[in-house]
C-alpha cells in the first residue's frame, strides 16, 4: 500500500505543528511509524490523502456513531450554517438537544454545553469542589479524563504511550488534592476517603473504561462508589464522555443500575464537532452560575453548528439500534478471539454497547496493572499489518474499538478474515 503522501505531509506538519499534530495519541508514538493523513471519510470508510480506503473501528475516538457524513448529520449542519455559525446568545438548539439528554439519561435533570469533554469534567470537579466545599477528589489509576491539569496524574490514553503518565507543568499543588486509586478496587477507595477526613469532593470514574484498554466494571463495584461516596459525604461523577451515547442510551448507568450526582458527556452528543456537557440533578447543578455561585463560561458553549450535528445524531439512535450495534460487537470479539485462540495468541476481549476492545495477555483485565502486561509490540506489528488490510484499528493497545451504524455484518466477517491472515504475517 502506497502512502508516500502521509508521508510527505507528515513531514511538513511536523515543520510547524510539534510533533505534527494537534492531539498526541494521533502520532502513532504507541505502534510506530508514520500516521496517515486522512483527506476524506465516508459510512464507515475513511480514505487517505494516497487514496487509500480503511475501514475505520476509531471513528474519530468515538463520536461518529452514525457513520461519517451521514446524510442527516450532514443536512442538519447545511441548514445551520446557512442560518450563522455562532451568535453567542442562547438559542433553542441547546435546549433541544438538553431535552434529549435528560429523557436519556436517568440521572440528569439538567445539563450545561461546554465545547470539549476536557472543559466538562474540568467544570464538573469544580462543580463538586464548589458543592462540598473540600478540595482533594479521587481519580482511579489509568482513566483519562481529558487533559486539564487535576486529571494528568497517573491517566490513561495517549498519556501512557507518551511515557508521561505525570505530565511536567503540572504544579505538585494541583497533584497533591489527586488522589490515585487502582480501578476495580473499591477497598482502596474506602482507605483513601478514611485518611482524607471530610477533606474528598468527590469520585471520578469511566464507569467502564475506553481508555487503559477497554474494561468492565466489576460486578459491585459502581455500586461501592455509590455507597461509599453516600457515606463519606462525596459527590459520584461519572465520566460518561466515552460511553454516553455509546454503550447504549443512558450510558452505563442504565445498564448498570447505578446512578452519579454528575455525568460528563462529550463525543457522540456532537455528533462530530466540539462539544462536551455536565449534568445532574437540578439541585446540584443550580449552583452553577449566574443562579448560583460555581462560575462556568465559553465563547462557543452550547454552538448551534454542535448541537445541530448532536441532535441530529441522537435522532437516529434507539435501544432497538444499540441492540443490533451490540450483536455487531459481539459478533467481533468472538471472532477476533476465535482468531487470536488458533493463532496461540494470550488474549483478552470485551465488549459494551458499541464499545469494544482487545489486550493480547491473558486475561481477564481489571485494572492498569493488568492491561499493562499487554505485549504492545505484538499489538503494534498487528496494527500495522491490519492496517496495510485496510482496517484501521487505534494506534495504540490501551485505546478501546467503536462501531457505528455504517458497519454491517459484511465488514465485522471479512475484518476477522483479514485478522487471521494479519497475525499469521506477524507471527511468522
Ligand atoms: N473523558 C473521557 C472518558 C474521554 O475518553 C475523553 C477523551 O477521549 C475526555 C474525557 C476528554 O474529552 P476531549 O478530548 O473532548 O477533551
Amino acid at each position: 500500500m502506497n502512502r508516500s503522501g502521509s508521508d510527505t505531509a507528515f513531514a511538513a506538519a511536523k515543520r510547524v505543528i510539534p510533533g505534527g499534530v494537534n492531539s498526541t495519541v494521533r502520532a502513532f508514538k504507541g505502534v510506530g511509524g508514520t500516521p496517515v493523513f486522512m483527506r476524506s471519510a465516508k459510512g464507515a470508510y475513511l480514505t487517505d490523502v494516497d487514496g487509500n480506503d480503511y475501514l475505520d473501528y476509531v471513528l474519530s475516538w468515538g463520536p461518529m456513531i452514525a457513520g461519517h457524513a451521514h446524510p442527516d448529520v450532514v443536512r442538519a449542519l447545511q441548514e445551520a450554517a446557512t442560518r450563522g455559525t455562532s451568535y453567542g446568545t442562547p438559542t433553542e438548539y441547546e435546549t433541544e438537544l438538553a431535552r434529549m439528554i435528560v429523557a436519556a439519561v436517568p440521572s440528569i435533570d439538567k445539563v450545561r454545553f461546554c465545547s470539549s469533554g476536557t472543559e466538562a469534567t474540568a467544570n464538573a470537579i469544580r462543580l463538586a469542589r464548589g458543592y462540598t466545599g473540600r478540595d482533594k477528589f479521587i481519580k482511579f489509576e489509568g482513566c483519562y479524563h481529558g487533559c486539564a491539569d487535576p486529571f494528568l496524574i497517573a491517566a490513561g490514553s495517549s498519556a501512557l504511550t507518551t511515557g508521561v503518565p505525570n505530565s511536567k507543568g503540572v504544579p505538585a499543588a494541583t497533584a497533591r488534592d489527586t488522589l490515585i486509586v487502582p480501578y476495580n478496587d473499591a477497598a482502596a477507595v474506602r482507605a483513601a476517603f478514611e485518611h482524607n477526613p471530610e477533606q474528598i469532593a468527590a469520585v471520578i470514574v469511566e464507569p467502564c473504561v475506553g481508555n487503559m484498554g477497554f474494561v468492565q466494571p466489576l460486578p459491585g463495584f459502581l455500586a461501592a462508589l455509590r455507597t461509599l461516596t453516600r457515606e463519606f459525604g462525596a459527590l459520584l461523577i461519572f465520566d460518561e464522555v466515552m460511553t454516553g451515547f455509546r454503550v447504549g442510551m443512558g450510558g452505563v448507568q442504565k445498564r448498570e443500575g447505578v446512578l452519579p450526582d454528575i455525568t460528563t458527556l462529550g463525543k457522540v452528543i456532537g455528533g462530530g464537532l466540539p462539544v462536551g456537557a455536565f449534568g445532574g440533578t437540578a439541585e446540584i447543578l443550580d449552583h452553577l452560575t449566574p443562579d448560583g455561585d460555581v462560575f462556568q463560561a465559553g465563547t462557543l458553549s452550547g454552538n448551534p453548528m454542535a448541537m445541530s450535528a448532536g441532535i441530529a445524531t441522537l435522532r437516529l439512535l434507539s435501544d432497538t439500534t444499540f441492540a443490533h450495534l451490540e450483536g455487531l460487537a459481539t459478533r467481533l470479539c468472538s471472532g477476533m478471539a476465535e482468531v487470536f485462540r488458533r493463532r496461540s495468541v494470550p488474549h483478552w476481549v470485551g465488549a459494551a454497547g458499541s464499545m469494544f476492545g482487545f489486550f493480547f495477555t491473558d486475561g481477564p483485565v481489571t485494572d492498569l496493572a493488568g492491561a499493562k502486561t499487554a505485549d504492545t509490540a505484538l499489538y503494534a506489528r498487528f496494527f500495522h499489518a491490519m492496517l496495510d488490510r485496510g482496517v484501521y484499528f487505534a494506534p495504540s493497545q490501551f485505546e478501546a474499538g467503536f462501531l457505528s451504524l455504517a458497519h454491517d455484518r459484511a465488514e465485522i466477517d471479512r475484518t476477522i478474515e483479514l485478522a487471521d491472515d494479519a497475525l499469521a504475517a506477524t507471527l511468522q
